[in-house]
This record gives structure tokens, C-alpha cells and sequence, in this order.
């Protein structure tokens, strides 16, 4: 992984580490590739990798890369909610070419379970079929599987966690250009929280997440950012947004001007993001040289709306995480027991008077006993609320409910 830098330029910084300090530099001007995915996604990721440097130049002398897609839940890359295969498959190709070995760290929203949405994705195949090792650490934040960061210059995430086994390795953060309910947008910049501990994460909902996410970005330097836009998601995102049909990928070593170029493209002030906002003040706008295909705004995105009585409620389930977790299991959360009640967040329901019981949504759901067809009742401790029955249904049965996702039958 790269070093942490203080602010962009010339980096001199130091990674605060346990164990070790590690200092290192970056280049003064970043190369940021932008190329569509007219001719494929696979085709698009190695001709950006091949413009900012080449996947040498990233790994140097790694033994493993880390790859870091966003796979908050199970919607598929269709739906513009989650990384493409197609891109992890070329990158992945880019790093066994380089002698080293491609590894998939990656944990979904605190609302989700993370065998569950592998499932529904098709992660575990997918690896398989492509040599890629999935490393499962503890989500919880287990001694043996983290080492502490300290920052230089963290103003409110003074330390987190991030995996024990990064530390030698190269960090290939593959996120998705899409809006976000909470943070606007979570590009770049927001992806590497899905490697943090689930006790961190909620450290960073409660002290605030843009400062946070600015924060943590001092500690976590990847070494290559591709955003994902050959789909995207505006509107209600990160889940239930609209698809976006970009056909981009945009990539660079620096998350923030990856992000400032990503914004550009959607026609979307950076100011208006609170997180890119506080880094263009704390860290100073980095510059960069573009590459590839200069296309102007391919779609003027809508933000999410913002409801304060919505993003409150958001809030105060992270400290209210602090005493449930004390009684709780170890693994269950506030949020998720809150989820499992059916009474918030985005969840189907059938309508007994519509539906003909012809079992099409139990066959497709990808997971067991969720639905029951006897009740038409769906278990919401189980559901993960990838709307695939929603969407198969022939009799438009199923509603969507839920703040964001919400959906009437068509
Ligand atoms: S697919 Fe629709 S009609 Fe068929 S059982 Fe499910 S809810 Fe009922
Ligand atoms: S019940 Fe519907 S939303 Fe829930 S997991 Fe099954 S298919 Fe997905």
C-alpha cells in the first residue's frame, strides 16, 4: 500500500504503523486516465492501466494485491450498486501478469451479511473461475487480523484499523461512480471503509463521516484508483439509485483528484460533496494530467435528496451501537436488529391480494427460507434486500418500502 501524505505534491509522509513507520513518495502530478467501455469493460480497464503507468509500476515488489471492490450488498453491477466482474477479472489478469497474486478484501454494509451477499453476487465462483483468493478477516476486529493506523494530521479519526495482511501489500481500490444517501457520493475516496472494522466504521458515522472519510484517507494511500462507471447510480444511491449507463472508467493513483475528475464528469460541483469539500481545504487540490479520452459531463447527476430527519435517524444508530454491542452477540448490531424488525430500511412485501402464489420469487430469491409462500410473509432477519423478487414477480405483487428503494408494483 502507498504512503500516507500530509497533503499532495511531494509526499514525504510517514504511515503510522504499530509496528513500523514506513516512508515513501508519490509523484508530484498524477496521470488520471479516462476511457468509455464501448469496445468492454475488460478491454477499457487494461488500456487504463496501460495509460497511468502500467500494473508494474504499481505492484513494484508486492507479493499479493489487494483488490477492493464495493460490494456494499447484493445488487448486481447491472444495477450500478457494485463493482463489475469484468473489471476485477482484468485487473486481476493485470496482477497474476506481474507475478503477483490478486486477493479480494471486501466487507458490505453493517445492515448485510457478507456469506449472503457473496452468494447472491456470485463472489465465490467468480474468484474461483479467476484465480483470485478471497480473504476473509474478522469484521469485528479481532486482534489477529488488524494493525492500528495513527494518522499524521487526523483531526477526528485519530486511529483505525486496517487489515494485518496490507501492510506489504500493493492496494487496488476499485469503487463505483455513484451517488450516496449519506455521503452524496462515495467514489474514490469513501471506498476503502469496506476494509475497515465494523467498529471503526461506526467510529466514523458518529464522529462524522466526511471529516472521517478525509481522515482516513491520510492513513490509506492506494496505490491505483479505478472507478467503476461503466454503470454508475445517481439519484437515491448507493443501492436504489438510477442507473446511470456511463460507459466510463476513470483511474490514477490519487483517490482525491480520481474523484475530482469523477465529478467533473457528472457534472457535479466538488464543493457540494461535504468529504471532497474538507480534502480540497485540509489537503489542497492536487493536480494532475489527464490521459485517454476527454469527454466533457457524459450525465448531469441528480444528488440524493436530503432529508435531515432521515440522516439523524441514520446517525443516531452508531451510538446507539456502542451499549447494544456491549449486550448483544458479538457480530449483531443495532442497525441490523433494527432491519430485521421489517419496520425500516428498504425491504419487500407481498400483497396477498395480487399475488397467485406461483413460487416464481421463492425460485428466484438466491437465498433460503426468506420468502414463505404460505404467509406471503418475507423474513427480514434473512433478507438482503436485493429486490430480485421484485423485479421477477409476473403479477406485480411485491412493494418496495423504505425511505430510499422505495418502489409501488409497476
Ligand atoms: S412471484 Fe409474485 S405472484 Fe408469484 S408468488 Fe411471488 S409474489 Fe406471488
Ligand atoms: S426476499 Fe427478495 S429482496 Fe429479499 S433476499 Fe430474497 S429476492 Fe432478495
Amino acid at each position: 500500500m502507498g504512503p500516507a501524505t500530509s497533503g499532495y505534491g511531494v509526499s514525504v509522509d510517514v504511515f503510522l504503523r504499530k509496528e513500523k513507520t514506513m516512508v515513501a513518495t508519490q509523484p508530484d502530478i498524477d496521470t488520471i486516465s479516462i476511457t468509455r467501455t464501448f469496445d468492454g469493460i475488460e478491454a477499457a480497464a487494461h488500456r487504463v492501466i496501460s495509460q497511468t503507468g502500467g500494473m508494474a509500476s504499481f505492484i513494484k515488489d508486492a507479493k499479493i494485491a489487494v483488490l477492493k471492490p464495493n460490494f456494499v450488498a447484493g445488487r448486481s453491477a447491472e444495477t450500478g450498486s457494485t463493482t463489475s466482474f469484468a473489471l476485477l477479472k482484468a485487473v486481476a489478469e493485470e496482477v497474476h501478469a506481474c507475478g503477483a497474486e490478486p486477493v479480494l478484501c471486501e466487507t458490505p454494509g453493517t445492515e448485510f451479511d457478507r456469506e449472503a451477499t457473496y452468494t447472491i453476487l456470485g463472489v465465490e465462483k467468480f474468484c474461483a473461475d479467476n484465480g483470485i483468493r478471497i480473504v476473509r478477516i474478522d469484521p469485528e476486529g479481532g486482534e489477529q487480523d488488524w494493525i492500528e493506523l495513527r494518522p499524521a494530521g487526523a483531526k477526528r479519526l485519530r486511529r483505525f484499523r486496517i487489515p494485518r495482511f496490507m501492510q506489504e501489500a500493493c492496494f487496488i481500490n476499485l469503487p463505483v461512480l455513484k451517488t450516496h444517501v449519506v455521503s452524496t457520493m462515495t467514489l474514490g475516496m469513501k471506498n476503502p471503509m469496506g476494509i475497515l472494522p465494523r467498529p471503526d466504521r461506526r467510529a466514523m458515522h458518529t464522529l462524522g463521516i466526511a471529516p472521517c472519510i478525509v481522515d482516513m484517507n491520510r492513513g490509506i494511500k492506494p496505490d491505483l484508483t479505478i472507478i467503476d462507471g461503466s454503470v454508475g447510480q445517481d439519484g437515491e444511491g448507493p443501492l436504489y439509485g438510477d442507473k446511470a449507463d456511463l460507459q466510463v472508467l476513470v483511474a490514477g493513483r490519487d483517490s482525491l483528484a480520481v474523484d475530482l475528475v469523477c465529478c467533473q464528469l457528472v457534472g457535479i460541483k466538488p464543493r457540494a460533496i461535504p468529504h471532497l469539500k474538507l480534502a480540497l481545504e485540509q489537503l489542497g487540490k492536487p493536480s494532475w494530467t489527464l490521459v485517454g479520452e476527454d469527454v466533457g459531463v457524459i450525465k448531469q447527476f441528480r444528488l440524493p435528496e436530503q432529508k435531515s430527519l432521515y440522516r439523524f435517524i441514520f446517525w443516531l444508530m452508531y451510538p446507539l451501537d456502542y451499549p447494544y454491542s456491549w449486550v448483544a452477540e458479538r457480530g449483531r448490531h443495532f442497525c441490523t436488529t433494527l432491519y430485521s424488525t421489517g419496520l425500516v430500511g428498504t425491504r419487500p412485501q407481498i400483497n396477498d391480494a395480487s399475488c397467485t402464489r406461483c413460487g416464481i420469487c421463492v425460485e428466484t430469491c438466491p437465498l433460503p427460507n426468506v420468502i414463505d409462500l404460505k404467509t406471503l410473509q418475507v423474513n427480514y432477519k434473512t433478507c438482503q434486500r436485493c429486490l430480485l423478487c421484485y423485479e421477477v414477480c409476473p403479477e406485480n405483487a411485491i412493494s418496495v418500502k423504505g425511505y430510499s428503494g422505495t418502489r409501488k408494483p409497476s
